[in-house]
This record gives C-alpha cells, structure tokens and sequence, in this order.
C-alpha cells in the first residue's frame, strides 16, 4: 500500500467563471501534519472542500489512501476516514458537549457499540480536559476556544485517518490559540492521525507542521519543510507578518 494517505494533482475548482484552484499537487504522508498557508482567498478552504466531495473540481486527481475519489458524495469520503473540521466551528448548539461527541461517533457506533464510543470519548477528555469538565453543557455556551477544541473533538470520535482542519485559530485570542495548537501538536505526535491543516496564521501553523504548502491566488506557489518555509526570505516577506499576531 501507498504510503501516501492524500495525494492531489493538478486540481483545479472553479466557481462558474471564476477559478478558485488551479494545477494544485499536494502531498500528504500517512502520520504527518501537512500545513497549507496562505492569504484570503488563495484557494485553500476550496481545496479542502474539495477532497471532502462537497465541491466538484473540473481537473484533476485526488487520491485517498491511494483510491480515486473524484465523484464520490461527502458521506462516502467520510466513510474512507477523512474528517473535516470547517471553518467557524459548527458544533451542534443546542446540544450538550457530550452529545456533540456522540453524534461525531455516530458512523463508529454500529460497529463498536456505545462501550466503544464512551472508550474513544475518554480520549477526547484527555486530549481536551476541558471537554470533560464541560461535558454536560450545551455547546452553544461554551468560549470560542472550548467550541474550537469540541469541533476538532467531535471530528476526531471518528477516528479519522486524516483530520483536515480549516483555519482552527479564527476568532480565538492568542492565549487560546497557543493551546489549540499544542492540542493539535500533541495528536501529531500521538502518531495517530494524519492532519492538514489551512491556516492563515502561517508562523503557528509552520512551528508545529512537518511540511507546507503555500498557496497563492489558487495555485501552490512554495512547498517544503516547514523549518524551511519558516526562515525563507519569500514566506517571511509575504506571510510571516502573521509572527505579529503571535
Ligand atoms: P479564506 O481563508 O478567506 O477562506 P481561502 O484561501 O480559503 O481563503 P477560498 O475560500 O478557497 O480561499 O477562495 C478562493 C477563491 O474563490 C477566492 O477568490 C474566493 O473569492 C472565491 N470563492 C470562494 N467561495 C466562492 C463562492 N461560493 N462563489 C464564488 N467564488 C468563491
């Protein structure tokens, strides 16, 4: 087997006229976190919703675990074992914290039974203590943070193979995202699962990535290390004014 757990070539997705990706390639290993930075509108939420089958590209490939997948429904990519996590964390509002977690397990629950998800939510707390504290409480109410690390949760009680992550840092004062990231380090080095993550703050998300890709007006424009990316002059010119932030 393929020790290539996404690969991408040359996709390209429009949005009627306009081009929102073009001739994208992208690599992703099993066991690696793979970062995808770049400005507004470069093209990297499209290209995640993407691989997830709720955009249809107009060329290209992508391969999971080394299986074709263009044309496939989103519930047949979930089922494949790639979880998105999207922009803006949408967790179930009016739901409790626990049920939220539930629900994300839903599709491993006809096979393992509630013992299984009540094991695989036990590892969510550890990952998330919080999570425990709050599991009672409905989501709604919970900080920005807390939501943000209940939507990667909720993402992760499907153990996914690979967690794709849209912009987990938006809205979320600093001291909030210093914790996010080292939540999403640690899963790294869990060996667990496999994670790309689109991220506008480029300094976070390079400190703790294996390798990156820079996206620029649709198109990979740098990809390499991201111990690389972080000290080449182009990154730093172009995107590290996101160090500011941080
Ligand atoms: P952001 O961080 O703001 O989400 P991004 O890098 O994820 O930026 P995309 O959201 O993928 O960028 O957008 C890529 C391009 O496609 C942009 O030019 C954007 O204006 C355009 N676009 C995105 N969504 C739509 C849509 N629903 N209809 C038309 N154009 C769109």
């Amino acid at each position: 087997m393929s020790h290539l757990c996404l690969e991408i070539e040359k996709l390209e997705v429009k949005y009627g006229q306009i081009i929102a990706v073009k001739d994208a390639s992208l690599q992703v290993e099993r066991g690696e976190l793979v970062a995808v930075i770049g400005s507004n509108g470069a093209g990297k939420t499209t290209t995640l919703k993407t691989i997830s089958g709720l955009l249809k590209p107009t060329s290209g490939q992508i391969k999971i675990n080394g299986k074709d997948v263009i044309g496939f429904a989103p519930h047949k990519i979930a089922a494949l074992g790639v979880a998105h996590c999207p922009e803006g964390r949408k967790v179930f509002a009016t739901q409790s914290v626990e049920d939220n977690l539930l629900l994300g397990g839903y599709l491993r629950s006809f096979k393992e039974g509630r013992k299984g998800l009540m094991r695989e939510m036990d590892r969510q707390f550890e990952l998330f203590p919080i999570l425990r504290e709050r599991r009672d409480q409905i989501a709604g109410t919970l900080s920005g943070g807390q939501q943000q690390m209940l939507a990667i949760a909720r993402a992760l009680m499907s153990r996914p193979q690979l967690l794709m992550l849209d912009e987990p840092s938006m809205g979320l004062a600093p001291i909030i995202i210093d914790e996010v990231f080292r939540a999403i380090k640690n899963l790294r080095d869990s060996g667990e699962v496999t994670v790309l993550l689109v991220e506008q703050l480029a300094y976070r998300a390079l400190q703790i990535a294996d390798r990156g890709y820079v996206f620029e007006e649709g198109h990979v424009r740098l990809s390499g290390p991201a111990k690389d990316l972080l000290v080449s002059p182009e990154v730093q010119r172009a995107y590290l004014g996101a160090k500011a932030h941080s």
